[in-house]
């Protein structure tokens, strides 16, 4: 157990938004009316250098990367968690719906223990992505120089999760975690101190026990009840579409280490690798549709899914003829550049009870900092899953903050740092995916060979290419 009082005075600083830099009177001892809560073993109004709301894969994430860094040792750290605690004992034998594709940038944040853990439980990694156009015959390749490097990893939600809940409970010295533990309430601490005020983040649970924390991280996902309550401002939308989830078996076995997505009117359907048997489906599609996906029995939506990967009656005269004599044009000029059309594997059905939607949308915290608060994960960014961004850019956060909090300076500016450098990553590939959402989302002539020219040019770009992927990669 650590001194509370050696931890209130060594710690301070942390989330300081307002103008003024002054410290808080260290002398005072915050934990006052200790009383034990029976049930959990906790105390009344106990003081945490760091509470972590939510234990999705973000804050779980945020909690193991606080827990292992060396120049926190000491601190009292916590993480809250509504649902209950995901244990797995073993891996199931049929993969989940949910999967991310997880970039090198975040294997390497999660190799602080968890990365071990996913590898020993189950990953895909692949090497190569297919990107095309169901109006045209645009396409885009991107693969590693060296075929031997990972491009990404397709994990399921639940063993990314499951992992770092392993790693949790080797740090139990350093993180404490309460499952079951739903927040009702957060009490902001007053920028100008009254004489008897508290100067930390209160936070009520559920069950009627109070927590006070110095630095409180929102990571309580897209509906973030810690950035509501803090009134950070959020710009926000619903997109006009649902995300249909499944996963497929294969006709035959293929090596599948290729992710595939091709641009419908409707939206992106993309076909990530599971095995060399099963793959995970992500289709994109306006509301009504997917409802339809939902409803078809096995057969029907097997077929939908081949003719979404394989039919061309988007296809126009039109379009073709421009994008036939531009590709001319670019062969003419780079004569080695450019990539072969490779055809994505054949489905043959669909996992148990394997059909989910989920509608889809944007959103953006204007601030992700605010007096000892700091937002992570969806609860800063919500985005189209169409470039399997989200998760990434949450481990990006977790990354950023954790290097922050660890300095032996922790003044207000190193939060803002936090801010500062997590927008300017988080903002641009925001506005670049909700653009391709849009560009793509219709099949009016003058649009599709536009954006025929612009994905034929970049794919005979291989620098281009390598940042796009570089970026992603993070
Ligand atoms: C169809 C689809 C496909 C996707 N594919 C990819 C992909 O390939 N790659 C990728 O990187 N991303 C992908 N994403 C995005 C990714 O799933 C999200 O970005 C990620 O799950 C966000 O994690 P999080 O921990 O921030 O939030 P969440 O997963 O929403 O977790 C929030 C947690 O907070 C808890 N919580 C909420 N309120 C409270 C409270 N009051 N008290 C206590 N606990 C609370 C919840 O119980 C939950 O566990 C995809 C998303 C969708 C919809």
């Amino acid at each position: 157990m650590h001194s509370l009082t050696k931890t209130a005075l060594s710690f301070n600083g942390i989330g300081w938004r307002c103008v003024s830099l002054n410290r808080f009177s260290e002398t005072r001892i915050i934990c006052r009316g200790l009383t034990c809560a029976a049930e959990h073993g906790e105390h009344k109004n106990e003081l945490y250098d760091v509470i972590i709301s939510g234990g999705g894969m973000v804050g779980t994430a945020m909690a193991c990367s606080l827990g292992l860094d060396p120049n926190l040792e000491g601190k009292k750290i916590l993480l809250l968690e509504a649902g209950n605690k995901k244990v797995m004992d073993k891996v199931p034998d049929a993969y989940s719906t949910r999967v991310s594709s997880i970039s090198p940038g975040s294997a390497t944040l999660l190799s602080v223990g968890a990365w071990d853990h996913i590898m020993n439980m189950r990953c895909k990694p692949y090497q190569k992505m297919q990107v095309w156009d169901a109006c045209s015959d645009a396409l885009i390749t991107f693969d590693k120089e060296n075929l031997q490097d990972e491009m990404a990893y397709i994990v399921e939600n639940d063993i990314i999760v499951a992992a770092l809940t392993k790693q949790l409970e080797n740090l139990s010295d350093q993180v404490r975690v309460q499952y079951k533990s739903k927040v009702v309430k957060y009490t902001w601490p007053k920028s100008h101190q009254v004489a008897d005020a508290i100067p930390w983040v209160q936070v009520t649970l559920a069950n009627g026990q109070t927590l006070q924390t110095k630095l409180l991280i929102g990571a309580d996902g897209p509906n973030s009840m810690v950035r509501r309550e803090a009134g950070i401002p959020t710009v926000k939308w619903n997109y006009d579409q649902s995300a249909v989830v499944a996963v497929l078996h294969l006709s035959e076995p293929t090596e599948n280490n290729v992710a595939w997505q091709r641009f419908l009117p409707t939206g992106p359907i993309a076909m990530l690798p599971l095995s060399d048997t099963e793959s995970s489906l992500v289709w994109s599609t306006s509301h009504r549709h997917a409802e339809e996906l939902l409803q078809l029995d096995e057969e029907s939506f097997v077929d939908s899914i081949n003719t979404a990967f394989w039919s061309n009656e988007n296809h126009s005269e039109l379009v073709e003829t421009a994008g036939s004599l531009f590709r001319t044009a670019l062969s003419v000029l780079m004569p080695s550049a450019g990539s072969a059309r490779q055809l994505p594997p054949s489905v043959a059905g669909i996992g148990p009870k394997s059909r989910v939607m989920f509608p889809l949308g944007m959103g953006h915290a204007s601030e992700y900092i605010r007096h000892r608060v700091a937002l992570i994960g969806d609860a800063a960014h919500r985005i189209h899953p169409l470039a399997g961004q989200g998760a990434n850019l949450g481990f990006g956060d977790v990354a950023c903050l954790t290097q922050l909090l660890n300095t032996k300076h922790r003044a207000m500016q190193h939060l803002l740092e936090y801010e500062t450098e997590r927008q300017r990553h988080n903002l641009p590939m925001m506005a670049a995916i909700d653009l391709m959402k849009r560009l793509y989302s219709t099949n009016a002539a003058p649009m599709v060979v536009l954006r025929t020219f612009g994905l034929q040019a970049t794919n005979t770009l291989p620098a281009m290419k390598a940042q796009i992927m570089a970026f992603a990669s993070k």
